[in-house]
């Protein structure tokens, strides 16, 4: 039986659209940096097929023509761990499952880049202004269960309200923050997540919504709330990074990890 692996640039496309960040929305490890002791790059991420490349494989589909089966449409990018865990199927990953991680990874990596947020965290990390401020910003965070824990979805109407919350705080924070710095950036840009959010879920009822996987509209309001967790997620552990905060508690468990 032949493997229909993908061909290089496949592989290229898929780590390119995850911008070399695992898709795993719990792990999120950067996939590619410099090598030590020279001028070459490292590269320690991995193209992994959705549906099997072999009959016999994880998610294998039958049905699947061998294009399909090569084509970027079929695969994710994960870090060498997560790719190993998804090959071999430890934990039985559904198709869908994975492709809602890619989904939601690429709408985080498109929403971070529009808002130049990460040019702003590498100015963070070479200056360290505010410490005091950037610890209140990752505490707000730590504090509302919205973002991390997975029952809290169940209840659309104090996601919404917690989500407000958070904002409030933002814009509170923002008074103690000189204009265009760039821990300012970094508040609006987690306003920005939040809008975003909103903008998403604004077609929907919260206050009669109700966890049901057969409703379209819950499904595209988990969706939704999945990006914000995940977006939120990684520009606290980017914040806690640059500013070598150690995370604490339950949160530090969900948190992507950005350096090795
Ligand atoms: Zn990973």
């Amino acid at each position: 039986m032949p493997r229909h692996e993908f061909y290089l640039p496949v592989k290229r496309e898929l780590a390119m659209r995850a911008a070399h960040f695992c898709s795993n929305p719990q792990c999120l490890r950067l996939t590619a940096g410099p090598r030590s002791g020279g001028e070459r790059g490292l590269g320690t991420g991995h193209a992994a097929h959705i549906c099997a490349a072999a009959e016999g494989g994880p998610r294998y589909d039958r049905d699947q023509s061998e294009t399909a089966r090569r084509s970027a449409a079929n695969g994710l990018w994960l870090c060498r761990e997560c790719g190993d865990m998804v090959d071999k199927d430890i934990g039985g990953f559904r198709a869908e499952q994975l492709r809602a991680w890619k989904q939601d990874h690429e709408t985080m990596i498109a929403e971070v880049r529009q808002h130049g947020w990460s040019s702003s965290i590498e100015l963070l990390r070479s200056g360290q202004m505010a410490p005091g401020l950037a610890r209140e910003i990752i505490a707000l965070i730590e504090d509302r269960r919205t973002f991390w824990a997975r029952f809290d979805a169940e209840f659309p109407d104090r996601v919404r309200m917690s989500i407000e919350g958070f904002r409030h705080d933002l814009t509170r924070l923002r008074r103690d923050c000189a204009a265009g710095s760039p821990l300012d950036v970094v508040i609006v840009a987690l306003g920005q997540t939040v809008r975003h959010f909103f903008d998403t879920v604004e077609r929907f009822d919260l206050t009669t919504l109700r966890c049901d996987s057969g409703d379209p509209d819950w499904r595209a309001f988990e969706a939704a709330l999945r990006a914000l967790r995940k977006s939120i997620g990684y520009q606290t552990a980017a914040l806690a990074d640059s500013y070598a905060i150690p995370m604490q508690g339950e949160y530090a468990g969900y948190l992507p990890r950005i350096s090795e």
